[in-house]
């Protein structure tokens, strides 16, 4: 089977384990079918930005062209640091957008992916959100009426947790977490400052999150298409957004959003 179009990170579904989908120009490819198989990953050389659609030589954060760098709401600073979102005082890149996107339910949680994290994320990015971190379970902390508040919650949070996801070790090993989350949370309402205990969120569900991973392996090396354009190799798994060979090599598809690809499958 060959497929080519431009790549977009996967799509996934919570189910045991999580089921992925890679979607190349118009279609889907279920990658769950491909564990145990050899896939062959072509990057043609183009790239199309994936707000605008125009063609880039380089693509800055995650799939965009200089131009919407700078400009595109999905690529502005409340992004990443939602602490920065201004939304509610009207302010944003794009008004329209930030009602859609800032100006609503957040959750703040706590999640394990390398170890313990904090993080924050729309509502309705749960638990699409953990999955494409590679978290193996999480629970929610906090529910906030928009990004901001949600950001000062994590921002907060962080002077006792680590917001970040050490990739390498996230992608060796199952990631059984030794962490009673629901204690954690318990202890972390105790932490709170007053003005911000009323977002705490009484939703005690614990998530737990397998992924369709064959094998781990000992050995982790980062493979990408500007380097490496011709990509093949026996699919050992997938965690997060990456996909593991079983050679150890792994490729964070998200990084290569609007990559123009040609994909060969076994039938
Ligand atoms: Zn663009």
């Amino acid at each position: 089977m060959q497929y080519e179009g431009n790549i977009f990170k996967m799509r996934t579904e919570q189910a045991n384990p999580v089921n992925y989908f890679l979607p190349v120009g118009e279609d889907e490819i279920k990658m769950n079918d491909f564990t145990g198989k050899e896939i062959n990953l072509f990057f043609t050389g183009r790239i199309n930005c994936i707000s605008c659609g125009k063609l880039t030589k380089r693509s800055f954060s995650q799939g965009f062209c200089y131009s919407c760098l700078q400009t595109a709401p999905e690529a502005g600073e409340s992004v990443i640091r939602p602490e920065l979102s201004k939304a509610q005082f009207g302010i944003a890149r794009d008004m329209e957008w930030a009602k859609k996107h800032d100006l609503i339910n957040h959750i703040v949680y706590l999640s394990f992916t390398s170890e313990l994290k904090v993080g924050v994320t729309r509502h309705t990015q749960i638990p699409t959100r953990w999955i494409d971190q590679g978290a193996t379970e999480a629970i929610q902390l906090a529910k906030t009426p928009n990004r901001h508040i949600a950001g000062v919650i994590e921002v907060f949070l962080k002077r006792f947790y680590n917001d970040r996801t050490n990739w390498r070790t996230m992608l060796k090993n199952r990631g059984d977490s030794e962490t009673d989350l629901l204690k954690e949370k318990k202890k972390i309402y105790k932490l709170l400052p007053a003005e911000l205990k009323k977002y705490y969120f009484e939703n005690d569900e614990i998530t737990k999150i397998k992924y369709p991973v064959n094998q781990f392996s000992g050995k982790i090396k980062s493979t990408g298409f500007d380097k490496t354009p011709d990509i093949k190799g026996v699919l050992s798994g997938i965690k997060g957004q990456y996909l593991i060979f079983e050679d150890g090599m792994v490729l964070n598809i998200r990084k290569f959003n609007g990559y123009y690809l040609k994909i060969e499958l076994p039938a």
